[in-house]
This record gives structure tokens, C-alpha cells and sequence, in this order.
């Protein structure tokens, strides 16, 4: 007993001593650089941002906090730092936010909004609160609290912003109604930076929640969706239709169900906009979001024409599976060209002579959600993907915008967990294309999104555009893209 005493209590003066040095040590290091052991790293659409040195990230109050510098040199937006008034101003594409220094109210617009945590001063440096700055930008803010990595994400679609552009046809009266005038946005309301449609679904990108309402209307058949509390940005007219009534609309050609997208400020007081789908038969649709200011309204949901998809039976011989995807087929032909190509042919074509030379690496086993002109529901697609287990996905599509300027090749992923295979397949697409590289973005598709493993959806080049067209329809061209696709799967893979 009292030798166990004994043990214990020089058990205790070592564990005191360890601490009084531990305290000692803890002393002499300069203020600061223990609590900042881990750095607080911030990634713009998948490019990790370079960080002045002295002037890094850090968090304050469990907000991340950035140096102005970081948001006007990383981000590219425009800062004003008014050293008097200590008010930040960081602007761009018509969004302005105005923040001072200790207060927790800032200026959105013309909107008074409330922050968390106001700007500090640290060291001579001004900090702003990144997920306020990124989430009013409209960009998909994320965190990882593992790894004190902030992950911000442009939105989608891109607005291009072009020149001139036709004067868009007023809505019907019998849907719209009431004067609208022009004038500021009120306070607390969101804004509308973008619409589009493409491939079947209507996007919507807010500034934040707007609580869509969606409802039918017979004779014609229509979809309405309704946005309560909103208004267009002040940047919407740039790159999209929209007339000194604040009106404008989307002739589209590549749906089986919509003709048209019509949107308009429905009601001033209070402000809300209403966007019209003029459907060719009624037509069942289902809203995705993810709360943070991007509303889906997808038609491609039952009525699959293909059926269930047949899983072909794959030996477990260990080798891979990866599933090859020609974007769009039979009733559906996707983008049209001016030639009158479709996009379905297009993505065929390149598909087949990727599934050829797959066929070729004998660690792989290729599986193609079509080999000829069928109709295939999108999530029928996935389905074989996931009933197969395969190991990697990849859909092929072609590009298209409402005017022929837009040009270049991007690479869509909607999981994190799909990155690393979009950059790579990426590399080699950009280079065997030759066109601009308009990079690795994120977008909510439901192939790449409903998938359970890696997923990408490439779009080689717009359609749109003739010079890029002759580029993705040339036989070579065709057959260095397959190439480079396929040795980035294989790089992926790790296939030799
Ligand atoms: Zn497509």
C-alpha cells in the first residue's frame, strides 16, 4: 500500500514536471501560431487558392474569416476598403456588398442584411466573413471541418454574357398581368441571377431560399413556377433575354415536352417572379434543390419510354466496369446545330469509338447505356450503373448555347467524390479537342448525381458554334478525343 503510494505520487511529479515544461514551451512560442497550426484552406471550383503569406484565413467566432486581399487577388471581385468609415465594398457583376468593420448589419444591394460575424481587424488586416462574401456571390459555399477546408463552387449555368441579342416576345396576358415598373430591388428580397433550361429541366439560381410554388394550367398545358420575395438581379439582362418590362423568354427546340420558358416580374408589391413552361402535353416534373439558391425543375422523371434497363452479366473476374453514356437517343435528340446535326448523333459517334478502343484494355470491362438510337431515361442510365457496381461513369454530350460565340470544352462532375476522375479525363479532352479549356465545374445532373461511383459528363464542344462543330465532328479529332478519354480512365484507373 505504501509502496503503491509511492509509485503514484512520482508518477504525479513527472506528469507536473512534463506540464510545467509543456507550459514553459507554450510561453515562448510567438502569439498566434499555435492555434493556427492547421491552415484554413479555401478551393475555388476544384484550384486550391493561393494565400498571401502573413495574411492567411482564419476562423473567428467558427466563422472562416479571408483578408480582403484574398477575396479581391483569389476571387477576382472588386474591393473598396474605405479606411475612414472602415466599410469594405466588394462588388461584381452587379451584386454589391457593403460591410463595417464591428457591425453585424451589411448592405446587400439595396437590402440591409444581417451577419454573424462582422469584419475584424487583425495585424493591420481586414477579414471578412467568406461564406456571407461567397454565398451572396451566388457561388455553393462548403466546409470540412476535418480538414478546415472551405470549398466554394461557381454557380451553374454560367452566364456568358454577349453582345447585342434579340428582343425577347412579351408573355401571354393570360398568365401575366398587372403594370410592372422598373425601378430598385426592395429589401429582403432574393434575386434571380439566372434561368435556363437545358436537357429536359429548368434551372433557377438565386441569391438564397425562395420557396418556389409549382402548379399546372390546362388548355394550352402549362407548368408555372412562381418565386415569392424575388426579383432580377441587376446583372440578369446581361446574360440572358429581358426587356424594359422586366419580361423575357427561352424558345426551346431540344425537349420533347417544353416549347418555351417564359418569366416575367409577376407582381411589384410584392416583388415575385413567375416563370412559365408552355409544355406540348402535360407532363410530370419533380424540384430538386439544395436549399442554397439553385432550383431544378426536372421533367425527366417517370414515363421512361426504355424500360427497366437490362443488366448484362458481368463475370467478377476483377477487372473494371465502367459505363460509357451517349447522351440523349431516340425521341430525345439534345442539342440541334444549325445544320440541322443532333446532338444525339454526335455523342453516338464519339461513344462507339470510346467503347471500341475500351474493348481493347483487357482489365476493363465497357458496358454502354445505348449502342444505337433508343430512347433511355436519364434515370435509367444511372440505374445500370449501379445495379452493374461499375467503377466509374461517363456520359458524352455536346454543347450549346443561344449564340454562336460561346466555345471551348468542360467537364461536369456533382459529388466531391468524382473530382479527381473529371480533372484527369479533363486533361486529355482539352488537349485532344485543342479548344479553350473552360475547365472542371460543378453541376447538379441527375446522371452524374444519382450514380454511386466516380461520375463525369463531358461536354466537348457547343454545338453552336461552327467552328467548334467542324472540330467535334472531324474523324481525327473523333478519334483523338476517344484516345484521350480513354487513357483517362485508364490513368484513373491506374491501368497501364
Ligand atoms: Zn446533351
Amino acid at each position: 500500500m505504501i509502496q503503491k503510494m509511492t509509485q503514484f505520487q512520482e508518477w504525479m511529479m513527472k506528469k507536473l514536471g512534463f506540464l510545467m515544461v509543456l507550459f514553459i514551451f507554450l510561453l515562448a512560442l510567438p502569439d498566434n501560431s499555435f492555434a493556427a497550426a492547421v491552415d484554413t484552406k479555401v478551393i475555388l471550383d476544384g484550384t486550391e487558392l493561393v494565400q498571401p503569406e502573413n495574411t492567411k484565413a482564419e476562423i473567428i467566432d467558427k466563422k472562416v474569416m479571408v483578408p480582403i486581399r484574398v477575396v479581391s487577388e483569389s476571387l477576382g471581385y472588386d474591393v473598396l476598403w474605405d479606411k475612414q468609415a472602415q466599410t469594405v465594398t466588394i462588388s461584381k457583376e452587379g451584386t454589391l456588398i457593403e460591410m463595417t468593420v464591428g457591425q453585424k448589419a451589411a448592405k446587400v444591394n439595396t437590402a440591409t442584411v444581417d451577419i454573424d460575424v462582422p469584419p475584424v481587424i487583425k495585424k493591420g488586416t481586414t477579414l471578412v466573413p467568406l461564406r456571407f462574401v461567397g454565398e451572396q456571390m451566388n457561388l455553393k459555399v462548403g466546409w470540412n471541418n476535418t480538414t478546415k477546408t472551405v470549398t466554394l463552387t461557381s454557380p451553374i449555368p454560367e452566364v456568358i454574357i454577349e453582345e447585342g441579342g434579340t428582343d425577347p416576345v412579351i408573355p401571354s396576358p393570360s398568365d401575366t398581368g398587372g403594370t410592372i415598373i422598373d425601378g430598385a430591388i426592395p429589401s429582403g428580397v432574393s434575386t434571380v441571377s439566372a434561368i435556363s433550361f437545358n436537357d429536359n429541366r429548368l434551372i433557377v439560381t438565386t441569391s438564397g431560399k425562395v420557396g418556389p410554388k409549382i402548379f399546372t394550367m390546362k388548355a394550352p398545358d402549362r407548368l408555372v413556377i412562381d418565386l415569392p420575395n424575388s426579383a432580377f438581379a441587376p446583372s440578369f439582362g446581361d446574360g440572358q433575354a429581358l426587356n424594359g418590362s422586366q419580361m423575357g423568354e427561352l424558345v426551346i427546340t431540344d425537349s420533347s415536352d417544353v416549347t418555351k420558358v417564359r418569366y416575367s416580374l409577376f407582381t411589384r408589391e410584392p416583388s415575385a417572379i413567375r416563370i412559365v413552361l408552355d409544355l406540348r402535353q402535360a407532363t410530370s416534373y419533380q424540384l430538386v434543390s439544395d436549399d442554397s439558391g439553385l432550383y431544378v425543375v426536372d421533367l425527366n422523371v417517370d414515363g421512361d419510354v426504355g424500360g427497366a434497363p437490362i443488366v448484362p452479366p458481368i463475370s467478377s473476374d476483377g477487372k473494371k466496369i465502367v459505363v460509357i453514356d451517349p447522351g440523349h437517343g431516340g425521341v430525345e435528340p439534345g442539342k440541334v446545330a444549325l445544320t440541322g446535326l443532333q446532338e444525339k448523333i454526335i455523342n453516338l459517334a464519339l461513344s462507339l469509338k470510346v467503347e471500341q478502343l475500351l474493348r481493347q484494355v483487357p482489365a476493363i470491362n465497357v458496358v454502354m447505356t445505348r449502342k444505337d438510337d433508343t430512347t433511355l431515361s436519364l434515370s435509367n442510365r444511372a440505374k445500370l450503373a449501379n445495379a452493374l457496381n461499375a467503377d466509374l461513369f461517363v456520359s458524352l454530350h455536346a454543347n450549346g448555347y443561344t449564340t454562336s460565340t460561346a466555345s471551348g470544352t468542360e467537364t461536369y462532375y456533382a459529388r466531391d467524390s468524382s473530382i479527381p476522375l473529371a480533372k484527369t479525363i479533363h486533361r486529355y479532352l482539352v488537349e485532344a479537342t485543342g479548344l479553350r479549356d473552360r475547365g472542371v465545374k460543378y453541376a447538379n445532373y441527375h446522371v452524374i448525381r444519382e450514380t454511386t461511383m466516380p461520375a463525369v459528363l463531358l461536354e466537348t464542344g457547343f454545338m453552336s458554334n461552327p467552328s467548334d462543330l467542324a472540330v467535334i465532328t472531324n474523324e481525327t479529332v473523333e478519334m483523338r478525343m476517344a484516345k484521350g478519354i480513354v487513357e483517362g480512365i485508364k490513368e484513373y484507373l491506374g491501368i497501364k
